[in-house]
């Protein structure tokens, strides 16, 4: 339902749980939080069912990170709980995944990919970011190519922010036909699903367009069409009230 994640030179605890908060006129029935230190040893996930404000006392009392992804489910795949609540995670704890829409080839790519893997919850999500995983031991890729392979095999609607643990300088993400965005800071970048998510601390956002894959770092926004090329797009000026 409502996606956001930030990478930057501040601490990205508070950023994450105003952003949820911004985003829960849109309605959800869980929300959860992942954030990541920058020697990518200490994750720290937080999940609730239910309202934004009984994780904030959790997530407040975190450690603080530079970076770290936010989300607010509107269940399709699985009743609302708190183990089908996002963020997920492979099985190794290596990859965590947020997710907007629907994985149509979900019961596929689990057969196909992971017949080994005892999954946690009943959600088409935690199947991708397992798929993930699986490419990522099975064909030895780092992060961001096994990201990119399991794209190539997922159908249906998706907006995903990914954090590797083995690269926690970046944040990882892509989308098919629900919305994504980035917004650029001067020393920062966050991925939301809706500008307002991060609208109060930069109107400056760059569209995401169906097919491609983004990473970000403090100051560098790469962004990649299906075939592994490099495009180059300005940012806009988002016209909402902080
Ligand atoms: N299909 C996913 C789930 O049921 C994502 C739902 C959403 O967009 O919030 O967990």
């Amino acid at each position: 339902c409502g996606i956001v994640g930030y990478i930057g030179n501040n601490s990205a605890k508070e950023v994450l749980l105003n952003g949820l908060e911004r985003l829960e006129y849109r309605g959800y029935d869980s929300a959860g939080i992942y954030l990541l230190n920058q020697d990518g040893q200490f994750g720290q996930l937080y999940k609730e069912q239910g309202r934004i404000a009984a994780l904030n006392d959790k997530v407040n009392a975190a450690e603080t990170t530079n970076m770290g992804i936010g989300h607010t489910r509107w269940a399709t795949h699985g009743v609302p709980s708190v183990s089908n609540a996002h963020p997920h995670q492979s099985a190794s704890g290596r990859f965590t995944l947020v997710h907007n829409g629907v994985i149509e080839n979900y019961q596929e790519l689990k057969a196909d990919y992971l017949a080994d893997v005892d999954l946690q919850s009943e959600t088409d999500t935690e199947v991708v970011v397992n798929v993930i995983e699986h490419f990522a031991q099975t064909e030895n890729l780092d992060g961001k190519e096994a990201f990119k392979k399991a794209l190539a095999v997922v159908e249906g609607s998706y907006a995903f922010a990914l954090i590797d643990n083995q690269t926690p300088d970046r944040l990882y993400a892509a989308k098919n036909k629900s919305p994504l965005l980035i917004g650029h800071g001067e020393d920062f970048n966050t991925i939301v699903s809706d500008a307002m998510a991060s609208i109060d601390i930069t109107n400056q956002y760059i569209e995401i367009h169906d097919g491609e894959m983004v990473t970000l770092t403090n100051d560098e926004v790469v962004i990649e069409n299906r075939d592994g090329q490099e495009i180059s797009r300005d940012p806009y000026t988002a016209a909402l009230d902080a």
